[in-house]
C-alpha cells in the first residue's frame, strides 16, 4: 500500500498540518484501516518538525500499522503469514521445527451473543493482550477474527506444555472489567512443521481442526489424520444435535442405584439418550463429545437436570420420599457460576429437597482451575447439593486435591469393576478406593456391576451403593416404576 503514496513535492513547503490533511484525504480513498490519530501519536512534535520528517514518520508508521489488527494490535493474518512464511523457510534450512498453535474460547458465539459486540470485542483485546504476556518477542502472534495463532520456533515439542501451563495461570480469574463474572477457557490445537505439513495454509487449518478436538480450559490437541477425516461428520454431527434439540429428540434413561444393605433402590443416575428418527437409540458417547465441542453440551444438561429433577418429584409424590437423582454435570457447565442458578430454580420450580439431588463431575473437570471449582461446589454443597466424583480412579486421583473438595460421594470406575474378582490389581485397586473413600467420609458407589461374584466383592470391601447391569440397564422413566418397591437380593 505504501508504494502508492508519492511523497508530493515539498518545493512549495506545504505545512505539516496541510500534509496530514493530505494523507487523510488520501488515505479515506485507500483500504487504510488503522486511525489517522494513532499515526500522528508517534510525532507529539507534528508543529515543530519539518515537513518531510513527519511524512516520513507517517509513512514508517502506516507500515507497522498495516501489519497490524486494529483491535488487538497484534499481526493480522497477512502479516503472519509473511512472517510464518519466513520462519518455515529458516526452519527447512535448519532441519528444525516450528510449532503452530490455533487457540479460541469455547463457546465464544454463545458469548457473543449473550454480552454484545463491545463486550465480546473486549474479551479479544484482554486476552491478546493476556497472550502477549506469555510468549517470547520473536513469536509470531497473530489475531484471525475469533482465534489467535502463534506461532513458535521450538527445539523439542514439548515446550509447548511450557506455554500452555503459563496460559492456565493467567486464565484462571474472570474477564476483568465487564459485571458478568466470566471466565474464559481456552481450546487449543496444534499443529507442527514439518511434520503436519509443508506451507502456513496447511498447517494453520489443521491447528484450527485440533483444536476444536480440545475440550477447553487450555488443554491442548495436537492434529492427527484421523481428525481431519473426523472433522467434517463432526461438523455434521453438531448441527444434527442442534437440530435435535430444537425437535426434542433427548431423552432421558435412569439406572437404579442399589444400596447394598439393604437390597433396595436409593436412587438414580439420569442418563441422556437421542433418539434420533430413522436412525435408533444413539449412546452419549457417539454424541457428547461433539455436544461438548460446541458448547451444546451447556442446554442438554439444564434439559437432562430439568427432566430428571420434574421425573423424581413424581416418585417422591407416589411416596418413594428417600429417592435421590444424580445428574452428570459436563466440564462447562462447571466453568460458569450459573450453574448454580439453574440448579436452585430447578430445584424451586420442582420443589424438591436439595439433598435428594446430586451432581456427577469427573476428576478431570474438578481438577482445571482447581480454585474456582472448589468455589463453585461449595456453593452448591451450602444449598445441600450432593456432589459424586464419577469415573474416580480414571483421572487425576490427586488425594491431597480430593481432600480440598467438598464432595461426598466417589464413584468407583467400572474398569476396576470389569476384571472382579480375578484380577489382583483390580481388587487391590477397588479396595485401597473403598477404604480411603470411607477414611474421607465419602460414600462409595460401584459401577458397572454385571455379575454377582463382582457385588460380593463389593459388599465385602465395604462399598455403600452399586449400579449395573446385574440390577437393570439405564431404562425409560416407565420401566423403573415398577421396580421401586422390588428387593434386589
Ligand atoms: P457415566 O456417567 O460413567 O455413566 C455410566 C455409563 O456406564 C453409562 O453409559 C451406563 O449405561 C453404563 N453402564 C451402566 N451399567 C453398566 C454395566 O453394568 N456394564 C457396562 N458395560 N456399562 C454400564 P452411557 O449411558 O452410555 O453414558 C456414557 C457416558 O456419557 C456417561 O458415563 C457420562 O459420562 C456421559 N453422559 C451420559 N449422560 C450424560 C448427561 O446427561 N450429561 C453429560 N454431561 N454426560 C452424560
Ligand atoms: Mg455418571
Ligand atoms: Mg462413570
Amino acid at each position: 500500500m505504501s508504494s502508492h503514496l508519492a511523497p508530493p513535492s515539498l518545493a512549495g513547503a506545504p505545512s505539516s498540518a496541510d500534509l496530514l490533511s493530505l494523507l487523510s484525504g488520501f488515505l479515506q480513498g485507500t483500504r487504510y484501516e488503522g486511525n489517522l490519530q494513532s499515526l500522528m501519536v508517534c510525532r507529539p512534535n507534528i508543529e515543530q518538525d519539518p515537513p518531510e520528517a513527519v511524512f516520513t514518520a507517517i509513512l514508517e508508521s502506516m507500515r507497522a500499522n498495516s501489519d497490524r489488527d486494529p483491535l488487538t494490535g497484534l499481526l493480522n493474518t497477512s502479516a503472519m503469514e509473511e512472517r510464518l512464511t519466513s520462519a518455515l523457510a529458516f526452519a527447512r534450512r535448519h532441519q528444525s521445527k516450528v510449532v503452530l498453535l490455533t487457540i479460541g474460547i469455547l463457546g465464544f458465539r454463545d458469548l457473543r451473543d449473550t454480552l454484545g459486540r463491545k463486550k465480546s470485542d473486549w474479551i479479544l483485546q484482554w486476552l491478546a493482550q493476556q497472550l502477549r504476556t506469555v510468549v517470547r518477542k520473536e513469536d509470531i502472534l497473530a489475531r484471525d477474527q475469533n482465534e489467535f495463532i502463534l506461532g513458535m520456533a521450538v527445539s523439542k515439542v514439548d515446550d509447548v506444555e511450557i506455554i500452555v501451563s503459563k496460559l492456565r495461570e493467567i486464565f484462571n480469574i474472570p474477564v476483568p472489567n465487564i459485571e458478568e463474572h466470566i471466565f474464559i477457557s481456552l481450546m487449543i490445537g496444534a499443529s507442527i512443521f514439518p511434520n503436519d505439513g509443508g506451507n502456513v495454509d496447511d498447517l494453520v487449518v489443521k491447528s484450527q481442526t485440533a483444536m476444536r478436538r480440545s475440550p477447553g480450559d487450555c488443554q491442548y490437541q495436537f492434529f492427527s489424520d484421523e481428525m481431519q477425516r473426523g472433522a467434517k461428520d463432526r461438523l455434521q454431527m453438531v448441527q444434527d444435535i442442534r437440530d435435535g434439540l430444537e425437535h426434542n429428540e433427548f431423552a432421558v434413561y435412569y439406572q437404579p442405584k442399589i444400596d447394598l444393605m439393604t437390597g433396595t433402590i436409593l436412587g438414580f443416575e439420569a442418563l441422556v439418550r437421542w433418539l434420533r428418527p430413522g436412525k435408533g437409540m444413539v449412546s452419549p458417547g457417539l454424541f457428547i463429545p461433539a455436544a461438548e465441542e460446541s458448547g451444546l453440551v451447556v442446554p442438554l444438561g439444564i434439559f437432562v437436570l430439568r427432566t430428571a429433577c420434574a421425573q423424581l418429584k413424581k416418585w417422591h409424590d407416589m411416596g418413594y420420599m428417600h429417592l435421590h437423582m444424580a445428574v452428570n454435570i459436563a466440564s462447562q457447565q462447571l466453568r460458569d457460576e450459573a450453574i448454580v442458578r439453574v440448579v436452585e430454580e430447578i430445584l424451586t420450580s420442582t420443589r424438591l429437597f436439595p439433598d435428594r439431588l446430586e451432581l456427577e463431575i469427573t476428576e478431570s473437570s474438578a481438577m482445571v482451575s482447581v480454585e474456582k471449582t472448589i468455589q463453585l461446589l461449595a456453593s452448591l454443597r451450602q444449598r445441600g447439593i450432593q456432589i459424586a466424583v464419577d469415573d474416580f480412579g480414571t483421572g487425576y486421583s490427586s488425594l491431597s486435591y480430593l481432600k480440598r473438595f467438598p464432595i461426598t460421594t466417589l464413584k468407583v470406575d467400572q474398569s476396576f469393576v470389569r476384571d472382579l474378582p480375578g484380577d489382583l490389581d483390580s481388587l487391590e485397586i477397588v479396595n485401597a478406593i473403598i477404604a480411603m473413600g470411607r477414611s474421607l467420609g465419602f460414600k462409595t458407589v460401584a459401577e458397572g456391576v454385571e455379575t454377582a461374584a463382582q457385588e460380593a466383592v463389593l459388599r465385602t470391601a465395604g462399598c455403600h451403593a452399586v449400579q449395573g447391569y446385574l440390577y437393570s440397564k439405564p431404562v425409560p422413566a416407565a420401566e423403573i416404576t415398577p421396580l421401586l418397591s422390588k428387593s434386589f437380593r
